[in-house]
């Protein structure tokens, strides 16, 4: 049992309260991870509204192994690492090594304990509060992790730059990268262009592809997206499906749905060439799809994405690599506050200001 500090939600929506709670020793395939960095993704916004309270959320924690349980042998105290989802590990999806499309995902992510239903955290009076999630809850000084969701990080990388790669990062590049698969000279539009949108971009830069399209309504990002790589940035609206067919000469090969939105999602399938493929990776905004058949036929596949659809231990260390090459400069989609400032940077987040609010522990 060590203490913590933690931004503790004790009201749906309500503000997040700095608070010292107690935090269990690691389980034999736990470790403790001192947090250093932790982003604050689109997830932790829409489960603030719907989790069950008091809890801890955040989910893009990254920072140095401080305790390490009984049976974890590959990992050591003063190992830097980033975090991401965790997983059942022997079900039939986790057999195949398709771990984010685990069958017990639900159970392990998002009910604010472990799947047994026990909790880590608690506060000074000894009441448990719902944390665990996404296999984490880093909005707090120290975490719980599961060896399988913890990966290794480099000297050479920063930290707190690490830290979104494990879920904002990782959803954007890896489903373009691990999914799609969009060979050099290929076409691809990317809808929505916030954080997760900006990390397909790039990654559709370094898989060559030849037109990349950026879809979003505020103008800022669409100027950013045109800085990392875009070849063309529209707005929404008006007979967005044509004009992103026309500018990649009859439809793109690929396309991307950031938002979750049906009327985008829509677009986004009608823009595609014959034989293309959509990866709907937004979720949350729209609660159904709908198609006209016609926009379904030629060949064209939608495919959900989760997390980037890659095994995080192959692909993370890949997507670190083209960092420190340069190739995947996210750096600068980053905006840094210190953790006290959590509110402030989610209404910064909300109002659009800053594309990706990582928070810093001293
Ligand atoms: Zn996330
Ligand atoms: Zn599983």
């Amino acid at each position: 049992m060590r203490p913590v500090t933690a931004a503790v939600l004790r009201s749906p929506d309500g503000p997040f309260e700095l608070a010292d709670l107690q935090l269990d020793d690691p389980r034999p395939d736990e470790v403790v991870v001192r947090t250093e960095a932790v982003g604050i993704c689109g997830t932790d916004l829409e489960f603030a509204s719907m989790t069950a309270t008091p809890a801890v959320l955040g989910h893009e924690g990254a920072g140095v192994v401080e305790q390490v349980g009984a049976d974890v042998e590959d990992l050591k105290v003063g190992d830097r690492v980033t975090r991401t989802f965790a997983r059942c590990g022997t079900c039939r999806s986790c057999s195949a090594r398709a771990f984010a499309y685990c069958e017990r995902f639900w159970e392990y992510n998002f009910i604010g304990t472990r799947p047994d239903g026990s909790t880590a955290l608690r506060d000074t009076d000894g009441a448990p509060v719902n944390g665990h999630f996404l296999g984490q809850s880093s909005f707090a000084s120290h975490t719980l992790a599961r060896r399988t969701s913890v990966v290794r990080v480099p000297d050479a990388m920063d930290l707190s730059v690490s830290a979104p790669f494990g879920c904002g990062f990782q959803t954007g590049a890896g489903g373009v990268l691990n999914v799609l698969g969009p060979t050099p000279g290929s076409s691809i539009a990317v809808f929505g262009a916030g954080a997760v949108g900006a990390a397909a971009i790039l990654a559709a830069v370094v898989a060559g592809c030849e037109k990349i399209i950026a879809v979003d309504v505020a103008q800022s990002r669409r100027t950013q997206a045109l800085t990392l790589g875009a070849t063309d940035a529209v707005d929404a609206g008006e007979g967005l499906a044509e004009r992103v067919r026309d500018l990649a000469g009859g439809g793109v090969d690929f396309a991307v749905d950031t938002t979750g939105r049906a009327e985008v999602l829509r677009a986004a399938v009608e823009a595609l060439a014959p034989l293309g493929t959509c990866g709907v990776i937004g979720v949350g905004a729209s609660a159904e799809m709908s198609f006209e058949w016609r926009s379904i036929l030629n060949g064209r596949t939608i495919t959900g994405i989760i997390a980037g659809g890659g095994v995080p231990e192959e692909f993370l260390p890949r997507l670190i690599d083209l960092h420190l090459e340069g190739c995947f400069p996210v750096d600068t989609l980053l905006t840094r506050f210190p953790f006290a400032r959590i509110d402030d940077a989610i209404a910064e987040l909300r109002a659009g200001r800053v594309g990706k609010a990582v928070l810093m522990f001293d």
